[in-house]
C-alpha cells in the first residue's frame, strides 16, 4: 500500500500518453446501463441500484444491425448488471442468431436475485460466455471491495454456472473471473494469480473456472474519489506512469473495440466513456454506424492519463493482462 501522503496536485505533471491508432474492428462493447444490484466501491461507472440510466429499446435495435453491417465477431455486454436491463435477453438471442460471440461482463450475484432464477440457463443454453469478477478467494476482501455478503452469493452463483457446464475442463462454456487489486497497488502477474485461484476455490468450495484476468484499477470515477480521499490519488497515477510499458501499447483493447453507452453514443473504450472523451471521426452515435461505412483501421484513439492503467506493467484490459504468455486478450 501506497503512504497516504499524497502529492499535491499543483506539483503533480502528468506523463503525456502515447499516440495509439485502431486496428481491425471486432467487438462492440454496449452498456447497457448504470442500473446494478450492487454498489461497489472500485466501480469505474458509479453504478447501483438507484440508477435509473437505461438504454431506450430503439437504441437497443440498431445493436444487431451494427453487428451485421460491420461483421462484427464479438458483443460484449456491460452495464451496470447488463442483465436487469429488460431487453438483455432478446439482445443476446439476436446476436446469438448472427453466430456472434456475446459476453456477459455478470457480478454473479445477479444469477440470485429475485426473478433472475432462470438466466444461469438461459446462458449456457446460448452459449454466452460469462466474465464475472472475484477480486479475491477470501470473503472478507471481497465482501470490503463489493459489498457485505458479495463473496457468499457469488459462490452461490459460480456454482449454478459450473453445475451447467461452465468452467468445466473440456466444456465448450466459459467461465473467465476478473481480479482487481484491493488498493492503489498493481496486479500481481496473472499467470501465478490464475494458479493460486484454481488451487483455492476447488479446495475450498469445489468451484472451476476457465480464465482469470487480472486488471488494475483504473484512477477514474468512485475509484478516484477513494484515491483522493485517503490521499493517494496523484502517488497512484505516478507509479502507473512509472510502470508504463510501451509493447502494451500493441495490444490495448481499445485497438479493436468500440465502447457504445446506454444513449448509443460511441467512445474508443469504457474508460472513455465514462470520462466523456468521445471517439475521434465522422461517427457520433450508433445510426451514424449504419447511415456511414467506417473504415476503422488507422483511425486515432483518444487517450489520457487514465490509459496508463491500461499499459502499466503486464497492462490491462477487457481480456485481463496484456502480457499473459504473448496471448492476445481479445483472442482469448
Ligand atoms: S457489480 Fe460491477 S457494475 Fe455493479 S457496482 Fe459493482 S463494479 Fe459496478
Ligand atoms: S483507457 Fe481506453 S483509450 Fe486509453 S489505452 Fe485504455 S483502452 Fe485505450
Amino acid at each position: 500500500m501506497l503512504p497516504p501522503n499524497d502529492i499535491p496536485a499543483s506539483e503533480y505533471r502528468s506523463a503525456v500518453f502515447p499516440e495509439i491508432h485502431r486496428d481491425a474492428l471486432r467487438t462492440l462493447q454496449v452498456n447497457l446501463g448504470y442500473r446494478c444490484n450492487q454498489s461497489c466501491i472500485h466501480c469505474h461507472v458509479n453504478a447501483g441500484p438507484t440508477r435509473q440510466e437505461m438504454m431506450e429499446p430503439a437504441t437497443m435495435a440498431l445493436i444487431p444491425k451494427v453487428l451485421a453491417k460491420y461483421e462484427l465477431q464479438c458483443l460484449d455486454l456491460t452495464g451496470g448488471a447488463p442483465e436487469l436491463h429488460p431487453g438483455f435477453r432478446d439482445l443476446v438471442i439476436q446476436a446469438r442468431h448472427l453466430n456472434i460471440e456475446v459476453i456477459d461482463r455478470c457480478n454473479l450475484t445477479i444469477l440470485t436475485e429475485p426473478g433472475q432464477d432462470d438466466l444461469a440457463e438461459f446462458l449456457a443454453q446460448q452459449r454466452v460466455t460469462v466474465v464475472a469478477s472475484l477480486p479475491c478467494y477470501e470473503a472478507e476482501n471481497v465482501d470490503q471491495q463489493r459489498g457485505d455478503g458479495v463473496f457468499k452469493r457469488s459462490l452461490l452463483g459460480l456454482r449454478q454456472l459450473n453445475h451447467l457446464g461452465y468452467g468445466q475442463p473440456g466444456e465448450e462454456l466459459i467461465l473467465n473471473l476478473v481480479f482487481n487489486p484491493q488498493g492503489p497497488q498493481l496486479p500481481p502477474p496473472q499467470a501465478q494469480l490464475e494458479e493460486a485461484y484454481r488451487k483455492e476455490l476447488m479446495q475450498r468450495y469445489g468451484i472451476q473456472f476457465t480464465n482469470l484476468f487480472s486488471l488494475a484499477n483504473m484512477p477514474i470515477q468512485r475509484f478516484a474519489k477513494q484515491l483522493i480521499s485517503s490521499g493517494q490519488l496523484y502517488r497512484y497515477q505516478q507509479l502507473l506512469e512509472a510502470a508504463h510499458n510501451s509493447q502494451n501499447l500493441n495490444t490495448v483493447m481499445c485497438r479493436n473495440l468500440i465502447s457504445v453507452n446506454w444513449q448509443g453514443k460511441l467512445y474508443d473504450c469504457d474508460f472513455n466513456q465514462q470520462l466523456n472523451f468521445q471517439l475521434k471521426g465522422p461517427v457520433d452515435c450508433l445510426e451514424d454506424l449504419l447511415k456511414l461505412k467506417v473504415q476503422w483501421t488507422d483511425r486515432p484513439i483518444v487517450v489520457g492519463s487514465h490509459c496508463f492503467g491500461c499499459t502499466a506493467g503486464d497492462g490491462s484490459s477487457c481480456g485481463g493482462a496484456l502480457q499473459s504468455a504473448g496471448v492476445n486478450p481479445e483472442q482469448k
